[in-house]
């Protein structure tokens, strides 16, 4: 294979490396974005609960003061009682006696299945909260290692861009370019190997005549399907 090809097939493998630290880094961020709106879901359910407790607490006031409304009113009609001449009136009174005593009842059945609610409210709360720590400590491990991740990824990209760099400077201008707009169109991959006469990019068998010139070497040899840059390497032959 002639120096060209060789430096080529390098590029390929540069630019492969380099694609792969952006997917690293990708999912490294991802993780940290799952962790955060997972978080985030916890903070939210926590203030609706917070609501919720608020708005049965007023609920427990404006019952209290129902029942004080009700207690009140059975006070005055006993008072009442005492004045009445008429049994009629006598027995309206004790009917709306009655009456209020069902409402308190009522009203502290309501109260108490309220009084439950806000409980379970609260421990629902608690529980959240605490997972909640658990996943913030978490997440603050998890960025620090991410961050450290990242850095190492990036230092190790200078490196390999700075190799890229080099390379490209070696090769001829006109076939970098076609070796940069093939890398563009093709996702990534401008150079393919050829196994026993297929090319490995695009898996479209290659004319028997053009694959002798593919082992052979020496002259650049495209993909007639997809135009990427062919080689050959004895050892992957099954051939
Ligand atoms: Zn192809």
């Amino acid at each position: 294979m002639n120096e060209e090809m060789n430096q080529l097939i390098a590029l390929q493998e540069i630019d492969a490396e380099l694609a792969g630290f952006d997917r690293e880094i990708n999912e490294q961020q991802q993780e940290i974005s799952k962790r955060e709106q997972s978080i985030s879901d916890k903070e939210t359910a926590i203030a609706a609960c917070h609501e919720k407790v608020a708005s049965l607490e007023q609920q427990q006031r404006d019952i209290a003061l129902e029942n004080d409304d009700a207690g009140a009113r059975i006070k005055d009609r006993q008072n009442k009682m005492m004045q009445v001449q008429t049994s009629r009136e006598h027995q309206a009174l004790l009917k709306e006696i009655e009456e209020n005593k069902r409402l308190i009842k009522e009203t502290e059945e309501t109260l108490l299945t309220v009084m439950e609610t806000i409980e379970q409210t609260e421990s629902e709360v608690a529980e959240l909260e605490n997972l909640l720590t658990g996943e913030q400590e978490l997440l603050n491990k998890e960025t620090t290692a991410v961050k450290k991740k990242i850095k190492k990824i990036e230092s190790r990209r200078k490196t390999v861009a700075a190799q890229r760099k080099k390379l490209s400077e070696v090769l001829g201008a006109a076939l970098l370019k076609r070796y940069n707009m093939l890398l563009i169109k093709r996702e990534g991959l401008a150079v393919a190997q050829t196994i026993n006469g297929v090319c490995q990019g695009c898996h479209m068998s290659i004319p028997p005549q053009q694959f002798n010139e593919v082992r052979k070497g020496d002259k650049l040899q495209l993909c007639p399907t997809c135009q990427r840059i062919l080689y050959f390497q004895e050892e992957e032959s099954e051939e």
